[in-house]
């Protein structure tokens, strides 16, 4: 049985093409479809950008909350607007609906899992989001992936909170990864990157940043490459960046 492709809309294996496809133009980079992972609908790639987005959404929140306080206080005290009128919501600053909608989203994610899951799942908790939304997400991601919305559920959610950091940056958004120059033993493409956990109990992992590798080390096996480096004498060319 050959694999199914990505269900996010392009996904495509870099360089390699479909001479018949009327996808494929000049400046293709590449159009044959990248398999989804084994058991989910979606590729590695794409799992892991769903995996970064949601884990980043607790504190990505918390900081565009936190940005928006000043703009809500310095709003003058009307008695003329109740929240949820349409201008009361023009009054809040970007950030604050910004926060509201990386919430709804992931809500309304949660929710079509547990109801389009063929195992019985229990909500987070009875009231939205004060119940801990992200970290049932995480727990459940590769159910979610495995779900028919996972394209469009990893599109929405990754491109949420890319644009939600590009617009407001937090202090880590400067330095989110630690890039490595050992090349990555799998594919041999040096892109290897250290991710700080995101999350308490989170085990810091290595990455392979190319899409069609989308390798993950954990720390152990990349502590233990190193070391074969070492004995190898790459020393020079695989220490770390
Ligand atoms: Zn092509
Ligand atoms: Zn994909
Ligand atoms: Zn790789």
């Amino acid at each position: 049985m050959t694999q199914p492709d990505c269900l996010v809309p392009g996904c495509s294996v870099r360089g390699q093409h479909l001479t018949e496809s009327r996808a494929h133009a000049d400046g293709c980079r590449g159009c044959v479809p990248r398999e989804a992972a084994d058991g989910l609908a979606i590729c590695w790639w794409h799992r892991n950008r769903t995996l970064d987005a949601v884990a980043a959404l607790p504190g990505l929140v918390a900081h565009l909350r936190e940005i928006g306080k000043p703009y809500a206080q310095a709003r003058p005290a009307s008695d003329t607007l109740s929240p949820g009128d349409p201008a009361e919501r023009d009054a809040m600053p970007g950030a604050w609906l910004a926060a509201d909608s990386l919430e709804n989203s992931l809500v309304g994610w949660v929710r079509a899992t547990i109801e389009e899951s063929p195992t019985r799942l229990s909500w987070p908790d009875r009231r939205p989001w004060r119940g801990d939304v992200p970290g049932w997400m995480l727990d459940h991601l590769d159910t979610a992936c495995a779900l028919p919305f996972a394209g469009v559920m990893a599109v929405e959610l990754v491109t949420e909170v890319v644009a939600a950091r590009h617009r407001w940056p937090t202090a880590e958004d400067a330095e989110p990864v630690e890039r490595l120059s050992l090349p990555c033993p799998r594919c041999g493409l040096a892109g290897l990157v250290r991710r700080a956990p995101r999350w308490v109990a989170e085990p810091r992992r290595v990455e392979c940043t190319d899409p069609d590798c989308a390798r993950v080390y954990t720390e152990d096996e990349y502590d233990a490459l190193v070391a074969i480096a070492l004995r190898e004498g790459r020393a020079g060319r695989w220490r770390t960046a």
